[in-house]
């Protein structure tokens, strides 16, 4: 099929819930993508923040070869190998103790938002405005954006207060409270980066009050941020982190990540996913961490952003439109003073996939094997569009 005909497809029989790009891909590899007329583009999209290994990565290609001729799926009524493999792999890269599978970051949260109310036998939750934890009932509720929520009778569940104001968090606390969900770094509402102490303090009024610290990591983990998870970038270490999109190499999965104490207050029976953590998917997960590892990519990621951010801030000399270049690792934003959304089609004609977050910041979140090479173009690209 050619592109027309896969949008028209599309349009005929999906429900109409995405503003699509008019961009059909049907092929991608490392930091490449192809559409179905075989342009070729730079994806620094990467799924949104997902392949951050690369597209079709070899060693994920073999783990789920292997594992497809094996076991695909088999419930969590039984033992399974990779899980527990993956189990012990997520506990040595992460401060937590204990994992929970699911399937997807709302998951994540949803089951997040269940352990901290068994835990604490309370039931506020205090969110950050702008923030984004996902789109069943619970995480939109959790979500401080109500052009999101509109029409769909959220849980009220929820305190909603400015984000990188400690202080405001502080106030929000009631008798009710179990917890505070927060992004390290918002990633939807712009990539929006908190002052170094913000987590810390949070942190500590947590303990102040005996309430629980949850990090939503599902766009930050996994080395996004030049650091395994962005907890680290901030020297405050959470009670509940949750994960997902780059996870397992594209593969959806998502986990649950909690402190040994905090995870006990979950019997048998409290939580549960039929899919969550399947030998698929969990062989595809335990590949992507190793490659993670064995690539260096948190330190690409790292020393590659430093790169990509220093050749954009390069660009502000002759480009008065640029605000702000602001993000760590490989998750970058440049807030543009006036609405984005057509640099990321004149930016796609030029064979780079960009995304608009929050209507005027383009974030770019490259596969971490992103090159120099192609970090330049990307960037003359992006200078060509401005
Ligand atoms: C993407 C995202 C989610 C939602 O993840 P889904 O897999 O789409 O449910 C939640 N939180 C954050 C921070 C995200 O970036």
């Amino acid at each position: 099929m050619n592109t027309k005909e896969i949008i028209e497809k599309t349009n005929k029989y999906v429900m109409n819930t995405y503003g699509r790009q008019e961009l059909a891909l049907t092929k991608a590899h490392g930091c490449n993508a192809w559409d179905a007329e075989c342009n070729q583009y730079i994806d620094c999209v990467a799924g949104i923040a997902v392949n951050n290994i690369g597209h079709t990565h070899k060693k994920v290609v073999e783990a789920i070869t292997k594992q497809s001729k094996e076991l695909i799926h088999c419930s969590n009524i039984y033992y399974i190998q990779p899980q527990a493999e993956l189990a012990q792999k997520l506990v040595e890269i992460s401060s937590h103790d204990k994992v929970f599978f699911s399937n997807s970051g709302a998951e994540s949260n949803e089951g997040a938002i269940k352990l901290a109310r068994k835990y604490t036998g309370k039931k506020n939750i205090i969110s950050m405005k702008n923030s984004f934890h996902g789109r069943t009932l619970t995480t939109l509720a959790a979500t401080g954006q109500t052009k999101y929520q509109k029409g769909f009778f959220v849980p009220e569940d929820f305190t909603y207060v400015k984000y990188n104001d400690s202080q405001k968090a502080n106030d929000a606390i009631t008798d009710d409270t179990a917890a505070i969900l927060v992004e390290p770094i918002q990633g939807e509402s712009g990539v929006q980066v908190p002052d170094k102490n913000y987590l810390k303090e949070l942190r500590k009024i947590c303990n102040d009050n005996e309430i629980l610290l949850i990090f939503d990591e599902v766009q930050t983990g996994f080395g996004r941020t030049g650091k395994m998870f962005a907890e680290e970038l901030f020297n405050a270490s959470p009670d509940i982190t949750t994960c997902a999109k780059a996870i397992a190499g594209g593969l959806p999965m998502g986990a649950i990540l909690a402190k040994d104490e905090i995870a006990s207050a979950f019997n048998p029976g409290d939580h549960a996913s039929t899919f969550g953590g399947s030998p698929l998917v969990s062989s595809a997960a335990l590949a992507t961490i190793n490659v993670i590892e064995d690539e260096n990519l948190v330190e690409k990621s790292a020393t590659n952003g430093e790169y990509l951010k220093e050749k954009l801030e390069e660009l502000m000399n002759t480009h008065e439109d640029i605000v702000e270049v602001r993000g760590y690792g490989l998750m970058i934003g440049v807030e543009i003073d006036h609405p984005c959304g057509d640099l990321v089609s004149k930016a796609q004609n030029e064979g780079l996939i960009l995304n608009c977050a929050a209507g005027n910041v383009l974030r770019l979140v490259p596969p971490l094997i992103i090159t120099k090479e192609e970090i330049n173009k990307v960037v003359s690209i992006i200078d060509k569009i401005l």
